[in-house]
């Protein structure tokens, strides 16, 4: 592993940077546990008027930090602007939200005085993220994290480094004192190591089961809190009664999207029988419409994918499918450039010993399966290891909630796309993970809920519980 922009479009070595020193990991550590221990005394306004001028240079810097993305990894530059400004809105909405998020929650309880619990932070958190949202998946973790006043460590995806070390210098720039946010250049040994060190609190990876594993059982080990935001294989259910003609636009979108590369991306259509032809040529018309080339040319639909290393591995994934007994309903005809680029396909007929059945496919392969019940489609929803989100289209609302909420995931949408917002929770059951980011739920993933008890004086006679009854004998 080596940390390097290589633009997945051109394959040019862009950028190439050293790892940190095990000197630098904790010279690090120190001063992120320092600045922790500064910030308890810093009012939470402070941070919020940092926040909200991290969202405006966010903004004021749009075009500079699309194209970083852009070269990193390779998605449109249009999806990396509008990555931009989800930081933005999600440094905006913390700044705005955190202070009431964090009140004290008062207990009625029949302790003796009154009881109440604290949200306060914890220390150094150690954070791992992955290429596929190099700037939004940092500001999931870190604007919660900053506002409550934990201090934070950025171990990035090897392949999306510029990215990682451009966001932490607008934090900075925002007036963030130094050590809240960290980027560094760690290799694994080095993020146990952090994990490991008693300054350290907590652990968050988004990523897959190999960090997700890596991480959590590092964290596990150290007796240190840990959410994983893993993969997933999101049900696209669509009911007899659905409007097709609005799903022919929403169907594709949400596969082809960043290039298929969305942890929350529909990752398998399932089609009640009366609608499956419709939506299966539907889906084959818009995956031949795409055009694929330059992800900095605003015309260009389909990006590469983010290295070669990924689209080789979607290209295995994709050959075993086949050979197992997928059908292809279609496949982009070959593109023409050096570029990363996997060929859009629409798969069929995948049956349940398919390797590809219970396989995330990270990539633009939209995989679609038939049903003849309701009762089917909740069943194959089911039947995988991952449990993210899903989405769920019909002709009635209601019923499409009670069939949704059969549907084992953290997440479902009935009849609207599947959204990440910084008001509305964000995670997975199964093997996509625990804890969530995002809303009140993300804002307490490294929290100390600190239980306080005040009484106005000692008084024995209310003082309920075994331990004076004892002492009375
Ligand atoms: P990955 O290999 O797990 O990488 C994610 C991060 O973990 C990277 O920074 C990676 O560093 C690091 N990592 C991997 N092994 C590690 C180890 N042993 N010790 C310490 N760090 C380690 O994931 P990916 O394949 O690049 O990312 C795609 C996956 O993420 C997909 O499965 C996708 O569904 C999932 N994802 C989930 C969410 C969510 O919110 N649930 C969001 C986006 C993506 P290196 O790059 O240096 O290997």
């Amino acid at each position: 592993m080596v940390y390097q922009t290589v633009n997945p479009y051109t394959n040019e070595l862009v950028k190439e940077y050293p790892f940190a020193t095990d000197e630098e990991l904790q010279d690090t550590i120190t001063l992120a546990d320092k600045t922790f221990h500064d910030m308890l005394s810093q009012p939470i306004a402070e941070r919020a008027k940092i926040l909200h001028k991290v969202a405006e240079l966010f903004r004021e810097k749009s075009d500079e930090l699309s194209e970083i993305c852009t070269v990193d990894m390779g998605k449109l530059v249009g999806e990396s602007a509008g990555e931009v400004e989800l930081c933005a809105i999600i440094a905006d909405w913390f700044a705005d939200h955190s202070e009431d998020l964090l009140k004290p929650d008062k207990l009625d309880s029949i302790v003796a005085g009154d009881a109440q619990v604290l949200h306060q932070p914890v220390g150094v958190v150690v954070m791992v993220e992955p290429w596929n949202f190099p700037y939004y998946q940092i500001m999931r973790v870190f604007a919660p994290n900053f506002m409550l006043g934990n201090t934070m460590i950025l171990k990035h995806a090897s392949n999306t480094p510029t990215s990682a070390k451009r966001f932490c210098e607008v934090v900075e720039e925002a007036g963030a004192p130094k050590g809240a946010l960290t980027n560094m250049f760690l290799t694994y040994d080095q993020v146990t190591k952090a994990i490991e060190d008693p300054r350290v609190q907590g652990a968050a990876l988004t990523g897959s089961e190999r960090g997700g594993v890596a991480v959590a059982g590092a964290a596990g080990k150290a007796l240190k809190k840990s959410t994983m935001e893993l993969g997933g294989m999101d049900p696209f259910i669509v009911l007899g009664d659905a409007d097709m003609d609005a799903l022919a636009d929403i169907a594709w979108r949400v596969r082809l999207y960043n290039a298929g590369q969305v942890c929350t991306s529909a990752k398998r259509f399932i089609v009640m029988d009366n609608v499956y032809d419709r939506f299966v040529d539907d889906m084959v018309e818009a995956f031949s419409k795409v055009t694929p080339g330059d992800p900095m040319d605003p015309k260009t639909t389909i990006a590469p994918m983010n290295s070669k290393r990924a689209k080789e591995k979607l290209q295995n994934q994709f050959d075993e499918a086949v050979a197992a007994g997928a059908k292809i309903a279609y496949q982009f005809p070959e593109i023409d450039s050096k570029g990363q680029f996997f060929r859009p396909a629409v798969l069929t007929d995948i049956t349940p010993d398919n390797p590809a059945y219970k396989t995330e496919m990270f990539g633009p392969v939209a995989a679609i399966y038939k049903v003849h019940s309701e009762e089917e489609a909740i069943a194959v929803a089911n039947d995988n290891p991952y449990g993210l989100g899903g989405m769920l289209f019909c002709g009635d609302k209601d019923h499409g909630a009670e069939v949704a909420a059969k549907v084992y995931t953290g997440m479902m949408f009935v009849n609207t796309p599947l959204a990440s917002l910084p008001d509305i929770p964000f995670g997975g059951v199964k093997l996509s993970g625990y804890g969530r980011e995002m809303s009140r739920l993300g804002q307490m993933a490294f929290t100390n809920d600190k239980l306080l008890v005040t009484a106005d004086h000692f008084d024995k006679t209310n003082a309920p519980g075994a331990l004076f009854a004892a002492q009375d004998l």
